[in-house]
């Protein structure tokens, strides 16, 4: 097997040019250690669940998952990230955006608690690419019906072990109804509870699961 010119590169991976040379422009040179063992089966559209420690890049792990297999020109929510938190689905938005800026014309909303309803409605009219959000606001949008998931390719529950923390099973027990399948589906946490791996064992096909304890 030919050796990558350096540890973890991320032009050996299967990436659209416009997100590595967006990465080259963002200063991502190698991948971090979860990145380099989830990536490939990622981009590889499995399942995939992803231990690892705050700060060690998941949100990079699955955002470049999910980016590098939107159509553009489907304005249809094709990827959708379940956070704990509004603060935390902004930052999550946010990474999302920065990995996509040479990407063209991607649209990332956050739909969370405590935002404007009929701000979040004339939005959604406009379409969007990627939803990233709480799971009650989601949950309460899709019994609604004010959002469409038909088109949804990539499901990801981030900090999945916060969300049930947080009490927020009910609601994505609900939102996993309405969601279509075949899809992928990642799942990201810090840590492992039995909980979780009931969750994991109901919502997705076959996970690897991947656990990087080192920081990168
Ligand atoms: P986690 O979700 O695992 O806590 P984040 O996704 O928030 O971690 O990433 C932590 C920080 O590392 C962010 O500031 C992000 O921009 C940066 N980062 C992620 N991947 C890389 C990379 N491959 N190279 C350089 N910086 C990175
Ligand atoms: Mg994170």
């Amino acid at each position: 097997m030919n050796q990558p010119a350096q540890p973890h590169s991320f032009t050996t991976l299967n990436l659209h040019p416009d997100l590595l040379s967006n990465l080259e422009s963002l200063g991502y040179l190698h991948q971090t250690e979860i990145q380099a063992q989830s990536l490939p089966p990622i981009l590889a559209g499995q399942d995939v669940i992803a231990q690892g420690k705050t700060g060690s890049g998941k949100t990079a792990a699955f955002g470049l998952g999910l980016l590098n297999q939107l159509d553009s020109k489907n304005f249809n929510i094709q990827a959708m990230v379940l956070c704990p938190t509004r603060e935390l689905a902004d930052q999550v938005a946010e990474e999302i955006r920065r990995l996509a800026r040479r990407l063209p014309n991607i649209k990332v909303m956050t739909l969370c608690g405590g935002m404007n309803m009929g701000a979040q409605l004339s939005s959604l009219q406009q379409g969007a690419h990627v939803i990233v959000g709480t799971p009650g606001r989601i949950e309460e949008h899709l019994r609604k019906q004010t959002l469409k998931l038909d088109d949804l390719k990539v499901l990801v529950l981030d900090e999945a072990d916060r969300m049930l923390d947080m009490g927020f099973q009910p609601a994505i027990d609900a939102i996993m109804e309405t969601v279509p399948s075949p899809r992928q589906t990642l799942l990201f946490s810090a840590t492992f509870p039995s909980q979780i791996e009931q969750i994991s064992e109901r919502i997705m096909q076959t996970p690897l699961r991947i656990q990087v304890e080192s920081q990168h």
